[in-house]
């Protein structure tokens, strides 16, 4: 078993590393203080990301893309994952469904979201549907060959600063047909309702969007009527592996300034290391850390190297399961190491404190992972998991 990483993966690591020293890192403070960032440096940063070759990295290069594979997009996500204030989303990956559009579609969408001139954003949530996405009431009614789309949708990230949505709507209100739309932002009837505020500090918003009898040609359907879901799920593989390696990213840097504290600190005449209850707990977030990195990089390459369709959903259930929750306690021990400093929302650690909550929520909460790994163990055993295969 060659567990090496190669000169490629580790050029991307270093790569990432590098772009989120000298454009996330020292904005962090700024959006904390500030609740933003000035457009203009969203702009250089956008300009940035793709002058380093960041953008796309989960698409084909016919596409625009960088055409990484998953271990590299790993490698990528737990570097910039580090960044507090979700920072990370300034690195864009358009929506992996995108590469099932029309021709026209890829042409009109995913290259240039892949090449930075647009930027797209998924719209499943609403107030009645969220871990249960059939209890969605957005509809699209088919009328003379034109769809007219109307629903509500809520938490869409980065909503602000896209142009279109990939909105998961009903064909004719009729649950079996889960279908995606295609939403240019600037269409008649599509409007933000609401911006609300959120636990984390988030570089862009979660706007709840409203849709009037938007009117949609048939070209703006993603990849058939009735694939809305077929087409989320294999999003939520990539999804979920992405969060799982910037939960181990922020783990990581959390661990290192609890870690470089503890051994600065003097009270009671010495390190605060010395003492073993601090220094149990530095030991326990780096066991906990090195095991999530062993999850996520171990399925990324499990897929990359083609794992059967059936298990991939299930290992990626697991790995965002743990590493999530990996995250909090890991954050939450570096917190407490830091005492009083750690509360101080000038500490990344207090920052990631927040930032981390919320992969216990998207992309299928907690209970909802446990719950497709509890249906996969009924179905295919527990093997699966616990055997090597
Ligand atoms: C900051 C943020 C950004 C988001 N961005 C997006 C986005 O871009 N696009 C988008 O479409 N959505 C987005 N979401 C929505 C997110 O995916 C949902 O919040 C999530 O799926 C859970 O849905 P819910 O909040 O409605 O909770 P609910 O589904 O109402 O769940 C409430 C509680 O019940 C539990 N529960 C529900 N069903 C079960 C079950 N079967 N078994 C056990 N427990 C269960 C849940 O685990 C949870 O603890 C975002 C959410 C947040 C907070």
């Amino acid at each position: 078993m060659d567990l090496k990483l190669s000169a490629r993966e580790l050029a991307w690591q270093r790569r990432a590393r590098d772009f989120a020293e000298t454009w996330l890192f020292p904005h962090e403070v700024e959006l904390e203080h500030e609740g933003r960032l000035p457009s203009s440096l969203l702009r250089r940063q956008r300009s940035a990301v793709v002058k380093a070759g960041l953008n796309g990295v989960n698409h084909a290069v016919e596409h625009g893309g960088q055409g990484c594979t998953l271990l590299e997009q790993t490698l990528i996500n737990e570097q910039l994952g580090k960044a507090t204030g979700a920072l990370w989303a300034v690195v864009w990956h358009p929506a992996d469904p995108l590469k099932h559009g029309t021709k026209a579609q890829i042409r009109d969408y995913l290259i240039p979201s892949c090449q930075g001139r647009r930027r797209g954003s998924f719209a499943i949530t609403e107030s009645g549907a969220g871990s249960d996405p059939r209890m969605v009431k957005t509809r699209a009614d088919l009328k003379r060959g034109k769809y007219r789309l109307s629903g509500e949708k809520w938490f869409v990230t980065s909503g602000d600063c896209s142009d279109y949505l990939i909105v998961h709507a009903h064909v004719d209100g009729d649950p079996d047909k889960p279908t995606l739309f295609l939403v240019d932002k600037n269409l008649p009837g599509v409007r933000i309702k609401r911006v609300p505020k959120f636990m984390h500090t988030y570089v862009y918003e979660h706007p709840e969007f409203v849709f009037d009898r938007v009117e949609l040609d048939a070209g703006k359907v993603l990849g058939g009527v009735g694939q809305g879901f077929e087409l989320t799920k294999d999003w939520f593989v990539e999804a979920r592996l992405q969060i799982a390696a910037n939960c181990v990213g922020a783990a990581a840097r959390a661990a290192e300034v609890a870690n470089d504290y503890a051994a600065g600190r003097v009270q009671f005449d010495r390190p605060i290391r010395d003492f073993q209850a601090v220094e149990f707990m530095i030991a326990d977030m780096a066991v906990e850390i090195m095991a999530a990195k062993s999850m996520v990089y171990r399925v990324a390459a499990e897929i990359d190297a083609g794992l059967d369709r059936k298990l991939v959903h299930a290992r990626a259930s697991a790995v965002k399961l743990y590493a999530s929750e990996m995250a909090g306690r890991v954050v939450d021990k570096a917190l407490q190491i830091l005492g009083g400093r750690g509360y101080m929302r000038e500490n990344p650690v207090e920052r990631l404190y927040r930032d981390v909550r919320v992969d216990r929520i998207w992309e299928g909460t907690s209970e909802i992972q446990r719950a497709v790994i509890g249906g996969q163990i009924k179905k295919r055993g527990l093997a699966i998991y616990t055997g090597w295969m």
